[in-house]
């Protein structure tokens, strides 16, 4: 498949997009990105990579981050997290209140901001165990680093404090599960350790080398080893499917036909198994927080190669 031209076809359709949309301004820090950024990366599961636009730059991963915590949680506690955590679409805001109240502190699934607290919760009580090292942050870091093969990546300290002075939702959130039992550290650690998950900045290339052991079964393929086993990785990819893109996410498997989970710094990975991994950033959002321009040139994607899990 000729990705390249199918790559300048889908950069210049999305031009007239660049202008339309809004960003992330509730975390102050990402207001300051030049709106019209626009890069795709794809990686292929023989080791072909493609690229177009500023597809080598770092932006703030954001909840994307939340497909990679729900990798390390299900690693570290395997089907147990699924007593703490839903999988069902919400159907309501990423960061909504709403439903923890009358569902008794257990969170829809784990990509809404709720989950995404619960999985962090998990995996600090394996990552700082009592009396041991805190070092929650960087269990997700060098993850990342190791499955992005990029020993650079790092936290966007800037945007981690910026989240937290203005975290306002999330700290509720944050407290309203610990009162339902349902977080066992302190909501104030719980948080950190989230908000620096979602300040790692990467490029669209590392996301789609970070995405790629999803499109192999879970193994990575340029060693073949294992992240997690087969049946976990349709698992991850169901909720990717299902659950990936909050309020919209009928809309986009619909239009994009593939597993995606975006950001509201503009990301969105997708992957087609057994195919090729895809991130695509554009930090104009539409009006469910998933990047405007991005969601069309998954659409476009899928539409000019015919490929999809449809
Ligand atoms: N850090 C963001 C938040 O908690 C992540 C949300 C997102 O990317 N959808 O609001």
């Amino acid at each position: 498949m000729n990705y390249s031209e199918i790559l300048k076809e889908i950069y210049a359709e999305v031009q007239p997009l660049l202008t339309q949309g809004q960003v992330a301004d509730y975390i102050p820090e990402l207001a300051h990105i030049p709106p019209t950024k626009f890069g795709m990366a794809i990686l292929t599961s023989e080791g072909e990579q493609f690229q177009i636009g500023e597809a080598s730059e770092k932006f703030s991963i954001q909840s994307i981050s939340k497909l990679f915590t729900l990798t390390l949680a299900m690693r570290l506690e395997g089907d147990a997290i699924w007593q703490r955590i839903g999988r069902e679409p919400s159907g309501t805001a990423f960061n909504s209140l709403v439903q923890l109240e009358y569902e008794n502190g257990i969170p829809r699934n784990p990509f809404i901001n709720a989950g995404a607290l619960v999985v962090t919760d998990m995996i600090l009580s394996h990552a700082c165990p009592p009396g041991g090292l805190d070092n929650a942050h960087e269990t997700v870091l060098d993850f990342l680093r190791k499955l992005a093969q990029n020993a650079e990546i790092g936290f966007d300290l800037d945007v981690a404090r910026s989240e937290r002075s203005t975290g306002y939702r999330n700290i509720a959130l944050a407290n309203f599960i610990k009162s339902f039992g349902n977080l066992r550290n302190e909501p104030d650690k719980v948080l950190d350790a989230y908000f620096h998950h979602c300040s790692i900045a990467m490029t669209c290339s590392d996301l789609a080398r970070a995405g790629l052991f999803l499109a192999n079964k879970g193994r990575l393929p340029w060693n073949d080893e294992e992240i997690i086993k087969p049946n976990q990785a349709k698992y991850i990819k169901s909720l990717m499917l299902t659950c990936g893109t909050y309020d919209s996410v009928g809309d986009f498997a619909y239009r994009v036909g593939l597993p995606g989970k975006s950001g509201v710094g503009g990301g969105i990975l997708a992957v087609m198994p057994g195919e090729f991994s895809v991130c695509v950033w554009s930090p104009r959002l539409n009006e469910n927080g998933n990047s405007l321009a991005g969601t069309k040139a998954l659409e476009l994607l899928t539409t000019l190669t015919g490929i999809s899990v449809f």
